[in-house]
């Protein structure tokens, strides 16, 4: 039989186990096995990674639970700006969005800048004039909404007004990704979310930008990364995990555990990612309570986990 494998992640802003309730519980879960089964319905007969990571973050981004698409935070001013990114490891093409709102899966807006364009990024309103010649369903506002995200923004704007902003992680961030190796042995990662609830209007996070949030490359790994964004662009992680790999000869897992744990732990940058290499293997660090995450391979074996 060849092999495939397929790591998809909802964030590494979980929940405080505290709060999790058993139907909370229950729903994440499902959440990132429906992500899981369409990616592997594409890879076990034989598709592409990038189709595979493409239609997992498009189950994940139709999940309200978690910050992507629908569920998408909020930023300071109350509306909701997206960024998504695609990357294929055979070519290297890429295509990213950053601050757009409508299309129902950015994930899809930014494989039509991939796919259609000469670009790798697109903002403001030719991301979206792409998105739509692309056929890419959109919505309206209501659709996007969730209470929960509206309250977390509520409760980080009084908090910052009395200078007393917490870092739950459940409450600030969040995002969604998966990442594969097909059975021709190419990789490829997709990476989408709203970024970080209260952001300022107009900030954009790693998850768009290629080697700091999303990243891929038959040669090392594919990387989708979640948490603090900012810190996740300048210690470039998805990248340095390849370099280290590339040039130091090190192994995806020790590759990735240092750039979690040491680069971006060490600089208050709490999240996680996920990566996989060409042969097919996965690593999924993080250095924070949890990371929403799952994983299966040809062998069939569903597995998905929240905390350590
Ligand atoms: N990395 C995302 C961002 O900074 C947020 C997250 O993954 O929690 O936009």
């Amino acid at each position: 039989m060849k092999r495939f494998s397929l790591a998809v992640h909802g964030g590494a802003g979980t929940i405080l186990r505290a709060n999790l309730t058993p139907e909370l519980e229950a729903a994440y879960h499902a959440g990132l096995r429906a992500a899981l089964d369409a990616g592997q319905a594409v890879l076990a007969k034989g598709g592409a990674a990038l189709d595979a990571v493409t239609a997992a973050v498009c189950a994940l981004e139709d999940e309200p639970l978690f910050n992507a698409g629908r569920g998408a935070v909020f930023t300071s001013d109350g509306v909701q700006e997206m960024d998504a990114a695609v990357m294929e490891g055979a070519s290297r093409r890429a295509g990213a969005v950053g601050g757009i709102f409508g299309p129902r899966n950015p994930v899809l807006a930014a494989r039509a800048v991939m796919e259609r364009t000469d670009h790798v990024m697109l903002i403001g309103p030719n991301a979206l004039k792409v998105a739509r010649a692309a056929d890419v369903p959109f919505d309206e506002a209501p659709y996007f909404f969730t209470q929960a995200r509206w309250d977390a923004l509520q409760s980080t704007l009084t908090m910052r007004q009395k200078g007393l902003e917490d870092d739950d992680p459940a409450r600030r961030h969040g995002t969604v990704g998966a990442v594969a190796c097909d059975m021709e042995g190419n990789v490829a990662a997709a990476t989408s979310t709203g970024g970080m609830t209260a952001k300022a209007p107009g900030r954009i996070g790693d998850t768009p930008i290629i080697g700091g949030g999303t990243f891929a490359d038959n040669a090392t790994c594919a990387v989708s990364g979640t948490g603090h964004g900012e810190v996740f662009i300048r210690f470039t992680a998805a990248a340095e995990i390849a370099a280290r790999m590339r040039h130091a000869g090190q192994s995806l897992e020790d590759a990735a555990r240092h750039v979690v744990m040491v680069d971006l732990a060490d600089h208050d940058g709490t999240g996680g990612l996920i990566a996989v290499d060409a042969k097919g293997n996965i690593t999924m660090p993080f250095n924070c309570e949890g990371m929403y995450r799952g994983t299966v391979t040809e062998a069939g074996n569903f597995e998905t986990f929240i905390y350590r």
